[in-house]
């Protein structure tokens, strides 16, 4: 009886030293990598660094409270495994908020005009600071449009960053953010943000997504995005609209699609109303995010239980609008052609 209890506290010892040595090995890699990364690839500016050099930092702690904790007085042992506790919810709050930290970094000297529905950020030497009222007042006016069009209020009002030169402008509807070139089109990337208000989530199909903000971008230069898409259409022609409904596929057309998507949107809501528009706009942003970046790695085809964007989408169309889409495809396409064709 007694040497079968000794061999099963022996058993018990040896699990529990080879569970600390292992736990330790991986924590040691993880703290390697994230010192590492930090070091060399550096990701997300320095607030990524210091967050790398924090996890690292945590994991080589958690090593020494697992192998040296005994050598020290219990107070300090205790308030140890308090910071070691606590540390990670510090971690995640730190990595989640980065991009405020960042963009306090990045703007921290920048000024401010504040108009009724924007806070405009610019930086002290920008350019065309003394022209700064007249581009506000044309930003709020297709601000009001564009929610009226869409049948959207917002609550909060939009921090729009204007650069002189920028690549790429781009919104982030989540956290109310404009970053813009102002020469970017008036409303394209405020367009991203307020119907996003629609159904609080991000929009799954970019053919709706680039299609409502192309349709609603107010711009001087393209002033008819029905004759741009015919334009469009006939020079490079256009996959079915069921096919750019994967966002892969939208994403690898050259040129983007932009105008063709701006006037498909555009003719279900001159034809079908906005209140179809909504419904379709919500049933695709709920679409589940889960399945989406499952999709964009190109795994669908494992999961046999994921419907996939382009079938939910399929068939949110057929229940809203009561045709199918290849249906409203054509029947769109027949009407570019009668108002533009010959
Ligand atoms: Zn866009």
């Amino acid at each position: 009886m007694g040497f079968t209890k000794d061999r099963g506290r022996e058993d018990l010892r040896v699990l529990r030293i080879t569970l600390k040595y292992s736990a330790s090995t991986v924590l040691v890699l993880i703290a390697l990598g994230a010192l590492g990364c930090a070091g060399i690839v550096q990701p997300a500016g320095p607030a990524g660094v210091a967050l790398l050099v924090l996890l690292g930092v945590w994991c080589i702690g958690l090593v020494w409270f697992l192998h040296f904790r005994q050598r020290v007085s219990a107070v300090i042992r205790r308030w140890t495994a308090a910071v070691l506790v606590f540390y990670p919810v510090c971690f995640y709050l730190g990595w989640t908020n980065m991009h405020r930290v960042e963009l306090y970094l990045d703007h921290r000297n920048w000024l401010t005009y504040e108009s009724e529905h924007f806070i405009f950020h610019y930086a002290p030497d920008y350019s065309r600071s003394h022209e700064i009222a007249t581009f506000v007042a044309i930003r709020d006016e297709a601000f009001k449009q564009n929610c009226a069009y869409l049948g959207v209020s917002l609550d909060n009002k939009i921090d729009f960053y204007v650069y002189d030169e920028l690549d790429e402008g781009f919104a982030v509807p989540e956290w109310n953010e404009v970053f813009a070139d102002d020469d970017q089109s008036i409303g394209h990337e405020m367009t991203h943000i307020i119907v996003y208000h629609i159904a609080y989530e991000r929009q799954k199909i970019k053919l709706l997504d680039e299609g409502i903000a192309t349709w609603l971008n107010h711009s001087t230069v393209v002033t008819d995005h029905h004759y741009a898409a015919w334009e469009y259409i006939q020079e490079n022609g256009l996959p079915a609209l069921s096919e750019l409904a994967h966002t892969r596929t939208f994403r690898r057309q050259r040129p983007q699609p932009y105008y063709p998507a701006a006037s498909f949107v555009g003719y279900l809501f001159e034809v079908y109303g906005a209140d179809a528009f909504r419904q379709l706009w919500t049933a695709n942003a709920k679409y589940s995010e889960l399945y989406t970046t499952i999709e964009d790695f190109g795994w669908a085809d494992h999961f046999s239980f994921i419907p996939g964007e382009r079938a939910h989408f399929e068939s949110s169309v057929l229940e809203i609008y009561s045709r199918r889409l290849d249906e409203l495809d054509t029947e769109w396409r027949t009407w570019l052609e009668e108002q533009y064709g010959q």
